[in-house]
């Protein structure tokens, strides 16, 4: 069976420095913000979990 291609990258703003970065939308660690360090996504078990704010899924 063919595996179906679920992974995309999305455009997220970091809700505290309103800085904006692409980032990975199922990363396997959390991914911070590369201007202040918050967490931007929250890895739970192969499922991130984004804690900012998502302005655009990238395919
Ligand atoms: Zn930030």
């Amino acid at each position: 069976m063919k595996k179906e291609q679920t992974s995309k990258f999305i455009k997220v703003r970091c809700p505290k420095c309103k800085n904006e970065q692409i980032i990975f939308g199922k990363p396997a660690s959390s991914v911070k913000c590369l201007i202040c360090s918050k967490e931007l996504v929250e890895s739970t078990g192969g499922k991130g979990k984004i804690k900012a704010r998502v302005l655009e899924v990238l395919d």
